[in-house]
């Protein structure tokens, strides 16, 4: 039992990331830290040290903490008191500051539970501050549900109900999962294994450095579900200075040993049912929870490794390799199935599926490997140290269970897992390659230039292309066997499928009966996206829509803020698609529908059934800064996407993806790019990508290094228009119109000039030579730079489709100004802000929900409450009232600035009045008031009118410092300076 490293008591410790929202947070913990005593291994004293630590704070927590629901309680009775005291006889002094200062700590209260549940949550896309405690429990706890096994079906059907033999099964699947099968232990020869170069194997050798350690700290995502230790990586990243001197001894020692002791890479595995009724065992995805210092030294290892794969991974490979990108293979893929059809040659496509990829992998193969890779004996010493150390843990129902040790696999969660599966998954494409040059095999051959694609492989996920002869199946399977025994990893024949190109059924079941698999129809579903579908049909775009719809019916609106379904709305709405939208191009019709459906979550209200569209959409689509809210039309989205494609051809040109384009389609005259003319109709998604060519080109523009690709007359690089377009009289009597600039104009200054014209130019030519030679006076070539293409709308130079994308918006609407830097950069929760633009486009009329509620408060809908003498609009009421001007000349005497009140609360927002100066400081908190008065006046408008509430002028402004200090407080700017503090004086702890 000694050696057993779970002794985490029975509910596992988990640090909670609002316990860094504590002022006396870091304090404690340097002192925590310093306070251990032990010797040892530096990785052993180190998990020893957090142990200790994690006592302290268990004291701490509950000493500084409490429970937080009682708390929370106790303060809410306590404001409750003091409204009731109010109703009798109104507050003095003294009472209205206490219970100030109870609000505040409620604030600060409900801030750290929403950490709390962010953590618990893990609904990464809500921001802080868009606090909805109801909505967090609601998802937090739902994740719970879901992962409570009640039942368990075992191998022999029978169903498992009571705790004690759910346990037993479980571990005991897990046991025989993780254990090699005794056997020999196999390696192969005569493979082409293109190993790394000499250099890069001893740079993976190096010593770690301090920079190295906190680059993959701070990489590594803060609020992901900790591991045995209990310890998130936010503590790492918030007490980097205090802890690492320690960590960097401990990869000081890990570098001479290549040991990690046990304690440090104890997993525990967590069950994540794969739908939604899992009864057996294999119905679950085991995810492994590593300890945070293993997850910090895997992620220091993958980098280095990250860095070198492209030296030794097949081009077929798209995982994990620098530059290659998912999408590249469903690219590929679709254009050469369409191609084959085009064809009319026979040919079949077969996806295999490898049975628990990960957990099969034999170890001794994955050495074998990496020593044939041309990897170091420390490399490969410290990856079997990483490896071979876990022992894994199982949380049933959120209890660790039992204790794995491992002797084969590599874990889901482990940073280094996928790219030393992808080492592994490499020799099956090394196999591949011994037998088509031995032309046992062929695979498709693609385009002009019979460009080779025999098979894609992204991770585990594989599909091969072959033409339709027995025999070469046969091979194929046997290389499959072959491989499967060598390497652990198997193929599951019952979950692969065949599907055949111009091939009769008869012929392709056959081969299906052959192979042991199954033969399918059209189209395949490939890496999420659809293979040889019709992106034209609607049909095409249903898995779409019915993600965007089941994700909308399982939010509860009602818990959302109207800030909250914005972020929605740009999270799930907008990214869904978006995986779509980067390789097809949608129909305008989907568009419609998907738009609609965006729109009417955006404006539905809680539990007021129908609400108005209170802005245009085609405004909210707009970018921020003229006054959408950057949502965007989906089919400029679409295009902006497309464009990277057309961005990235000229500069990958040994990829494969640009390979299989130039071959079917040739190359552009420009030298650049594919040849944008398709002339066959088909649904391939490279004819709508070279559709959107015509924008693209109008943007981007060439750099002139040595002369050598540009062409001189015809591409855009000097000025706004291409030279011949500039100078047509001269173009029409040139000889060679693609001739590039330095043919032109000779390597060096002076240049040469050596243009060929079709016969002797008149004077009005001369004229024109003349001052073209003038215009270029002050170029000059750059022999050893290669010309370039840039992307001018980015600073760097580099294309983003963010800014085609707001290209794209822009050109078709004229830009208005709009306070987009008052609303959007302020540092104020999001649903604030969505409140303030609503502001800003004075659409925060709710007459008619007054109506709705309170029909016998029915005031004349004109009279403002405040003053009840004006009549009610946004510029009334959040600026022109005699109580909210009040407030205003508050604000601005306290700042000691004179001022005249604009005409309109929209010119308020966009004057940059800095009255509190230009510290960034100063910046922050002069927003942050001005937005608490504009929210504090909404709130007593509506106290007023629904709960016959009214607070005094003097009550309003203490609302509003507090509502601003804590604010500020929560940014950047004002890090580690206490609320009170800043509530106290505004103007000290602006002045620098
Ligand atoms: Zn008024």
């Amino acid at each position: 039992m000694d050696t057993n490293p779970f002794m985490w008591g029975p509910t596992p410790f988990r640090f909670e990331n609002m316990w860094l929202q504590h002022t006396k947070f870091k304090e404690n913990f340097r002192d925590w830290w310093s306070g251990f005593q032990g010797n040892g291994w530096e990785g052993h004293k180190f998990m020893r040290r957090l142990q200790y630590v994690k006592a302290k704070l268990k004291e701490w927590n509950k000493f500084s903490f409490g429970e937080l629901k009682e708390k929370k309680k106790s303060i809410l009775n306590d404001l409750a008191n003091f409204d009731a005291i109010e109703q009798e006889g109104g507050l003095n002094l003294d009472l209205l500051s206490q219970r100030a200062s109870r609000k505040g700590e409620l604030e600060e209260l409900i801030l750290r539970e929403e950490i709390h549940w962010r953590q618990k949550a893990k609904v990464k896309w809500v921001k802080e501050g868009d606090c909805n405690s109801k909505f967090y429990h609601k998802v937090a706890n739902g994740r719970r549900n879901r992962k409570y096994i009640k039942e368990l079906e075992n191998e022999r059907g029978l169903v498992l109900k009571n705790a004690e033999s759910i346990t037993e099964e479980i571990l005991h699947y897990f046991e025989k999962l993780y254990t090699n099968p005794t056997g020999e232990s196999w390696g192969v020869e005569g493979l082409d294994w293109s190993p790394i170069s000499e250099e890069s194997a001893l740079r993976l050798d190096s010593p770690f450095t301090e920079e190295e350690i906190s680059k993959a700290i701070f990489q590594l995502d803060r609020d992901k579900a900790p591991g045995p230790d209990g310890f998130t990586i936010a503590v790492f990243q918030e007490c980097w200075d205090v802890i690492k001197e320690e960590l960097v001894r401990v990869f000081a020692e890990f570098h001479r040993s290549g040991i990690i002791n046990q304690s440090t890479n104890a997993s525990f595995i967590v069950l994540i049912p794969k739908k939604s009724l899992s009864k057996r065992i294999s119905d679950f995805r085991p995810i492994s929870l590593i300890t945070s210092l293993y997850k910090i030294i895997a992620k220091v290892l993958s980098g280095r490794l990250r860095g070198v794969l492209h030296e030794t991974i097949h081009y077929s490979q798209g995982a994990f390799v620098q530059g290659r990108q998912i999408l590249d293979a469903v690219l590929i893929a679709n254009e050469i199935v369409d191609e084959r059809r085009r064809s009319g040659e026979e040919g079949v496509v077969f996806k295999i599926d490898f049975e628990k990829a990960y957990d099969h992998v034999k170890w001794d193969f994955l050495d074998h490997v990496l020593e044939k890779k041309g990897f170091s004996p420390r490399w490969r010493k410290w990856m079997s140290g990483c490896v071979s150390s876990v022992s894994y843990a199982i949380l049933v129902n959120g209890s660790a269970k039992g204790w794995v040790k491992a002797s084969r696999g590599l874990r889901q969660g482990d940073p280094l897992s996928p790219f030393l599966f992808t080492l592994v998954a490499d020799v099956l494409s090394r196999m591949l390659m011994r037998a088509e040059e031995r032309n046992l095999m062929e695979g498709f051959r693609v385009g002009r230039n019979r460009t080779r694609v025999s098979h894609l492989q992204f991770a585990d996920d594989t599909i091969f292309f072959s033409n339709s002869r027995e025999e070469e199946l046969q091979t194929l399977k046997s290389l499959l066997l072959v491989f499967g025994h060598i390497s652990g990893l198997k193929v599951n024949l019952n979950k692969s499928s065949i599907y055949g190109i111009n091939l009769d059924q008869v012929h392709l079941s056959r081969l299906a009966v052959m192979l042991d698999c199954k033969a399918s129809g059209w189209p395949i579903l490939y890496l999420g996206l659809p293979l040889g579908g019709n992106p034209k049909a609607c049909g095409f775009w249903d898995p779409v829509i019915e993600r965007i719809s089941s994700r909308l019916d399982g939010w509860q609106k009602a818990y959302l803020s109207f800030g909250g379904r914005i972020t929605l709305i740009q999270s799930c709405l907008t990214h869904l698609p978006s995986y779509f939208l980067s390789l097809f191009k949608i129909p305008a019709s989907v568009a419609a529908k998907i738009e609609k459906m965006q729109r009417d979550f955006l404006w539905s209200g809680v539990g007021e059934g129908k609400r108005d569209h209170l802005v245009r959409w085609d405004v909210v689509c707009k970018p921020k800064t003229i006054g959408g809210l950057g949502l965007g039309n989906i089919s400029w989205r679409n295009l902006a996407l497309l464009g990277k494609w057309l961005w990235r051809y000229p500069r990958e040109g040994s990829a494969l993806w640009h390979q299989v384009i130039l071959s079917i389609y040739g190359s552009h005259s420009n030298g650049w790019d594919a040849n944008t003319l398709v002339r066959w109709s088909h649904r391939c998604p490279w004819k709508a990508i070279a559709q959107v060519f015509q924008g693209f080109s109008l943007i981007t523009r060439y750099v002139v290094g040595n002369g050598d690709r540009i062409r001189f007359w015809e591409d855009l690089w000097r000025g706004d228009q291409p030279l011949g377009t500039q100078y047509p009289r001269l173009f029409r009597v040139v000889v060679d119109k693609n001739i590039s600039i330095s043919s032109v104009l000779g390597p060096s200054r002076p240049f040469s000039w050596n243009l060929n014209f079709r016969r002797n130019l008149s004077d009005s030519e001369i004229e024109d030579l003349e001052g073209l030679m003038r215009s270029l006076d002050d170029l000059y070539l750059s022999p050893s730079v290669p010309d370039a293409r840039l992307w001018p709308l980015s600073s760097s130079g580099l294309f983003s489709v963010k800014s085609f994308f707001l290209a794209l918006s822009q050109s078709s609407g004229s830009p208005q100004n709009f306070p987009s830097k008052f609303v959007w950069k302020s540092q104020v929760p999001f649903k604030v802000k969505s409140f303030v633009w609503l502001v800003a486009h004075k659409k925060v009329n709710t007459n008619d929900m007054l109506q709705v509620r309170r029909p016998y408060k029915a005031l004349s809908p004109d009279i403002c409450i405040l003053c009840m003498k004006h009549g009610e609009s946004a510029d009334h009421l959040f600026l022109h009232c005699p109580l909210t001007i009040g407030l205003w000349h508050r604000l601005f005497q306290l700042a000691k600035m004179d001022w005249v009140p604009p005409r309109s609360i929209y010119d308020m927002m966009s004057i940059n009045f800095k009255g509190f100066g230009n510290s960034k400081r100063g910046i922050v908190l002069w927003q942050a008031a001005s937005i608490a008065l504009i929210r504090v006046v909404w709130w007593e408008r509506n106290a007023r009118i629904f709960e016959d509430k009214e607070r005094n002028s003097e009550f309003l402004w203490d609302s509003i410092v507090f509502l601003a200090s804590l604010w500020a407080f929560c940014s950047k700017a004002f890090k580690g300076t206490p609320l009170n503090v800043i509530q106290l004086d505004w103007i000290a702890v602006c002045t620098p």
